[in-house]
């Protein structure tokens, strides 16, 4: 028994080991100090996403308004259009024979879905097509300007530069109210509007918890994508 211990001690005191004693307390340490600096940097990196969010502001005559969830993260970047980028939707398809526009690409598919509506006996009558951030940014200060709030607006109209019509791509049907979501109207969309290639964009339980918005729809992007091309 006696010969470990005296072994066990030698080896404590040979230089090897006391430099190893030494060592591993500094080791352990570094390590934990290591350990310690790696869930900051993981915390620090996290971070910027927490802290220097950016606050999406848009500004009307003046006055900075903040852009709050669902619009927030959802501003939509778009091109310069020319005339020529756009196609008239028939007179027979529109609200009060409005003038309504959206891009070539889209109304193609969208006069066949309409011509098959009519066929089968449902008249859909587009309201709103292509609308430009500056025909969205004048509703706002008309709606404004008769002493609605900007908080109270945005509960059911995009923000300029937040909404689908500047893409071109997107109609409303009349009514765009929320009577269309129990219309054979939207019904028959429902069964038929992606045989067009056109998608509910603010469905029920849409992804981006964006308000309801039954009589709005696209042009699925990648159709139009792969049109173009
Ligand atoms: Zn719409």
């Amino acid at each position: 028994m006696y010969y470990p211990v005296q072994r066990s001690s030698r080896m404590l005191n040979s230089p090897l080991l006391s430099r190893i004693n030494i060592l591993l307390p500094i080791l352990f340490f570094a390590q934990m100090v290591c350990g310690i600096h790696d869930i900051w940097a993981a915390e620090s990196l996290d971070k910027p996403a927490h802290v220097t969010k950016s606050v999406e502001k848009i500004t009307l005559d003046g006055i900075e308004y903040e852009i709050p969830p669902p619009w927030a993260g959802h501003q939509i970047q778009v091109q310069p259009f020319s005339f020529s980028d756009f196609g008239r939707i028939p007179f027979s398809y529109t609200v009060n024979d409005s003038k309504i526009y959206v891009l070539v690409s889209t109304h193609s598919p969208l006069l066949k879905m309409l011509r098959a509506a009519n066929e089968q006996g449902i008249r859909l009558q587009v309201s709103s097509g292509y609308r430009s951030i500056a025909y969205q940014r004048s509703i706002f200060k008309r709606m404004i300007s008769e002493g609605r709030t900007f908080d109270d607006i945005i509960r059911y109209v995009a923000p300029p530069g937040y909404s689908e019509h500047m893409l071109g791509i997107a109609v409303d049907f009349y009514p765009s109210n929320w009577r269309f979501a129990s219309s054979e109207q939207y019904l028959w969309l429902t069964e038929h509007a992606s045989d067009f290639g056109f998608r509910e964009t603010y469905h029920k339980s849409n992804e981006m918890k964006m308000p309801w918005e039954a009589w709005h729809w696209s042009l699925i992007r990648e159709t139009e994508k792969s049109l173009r091309e």
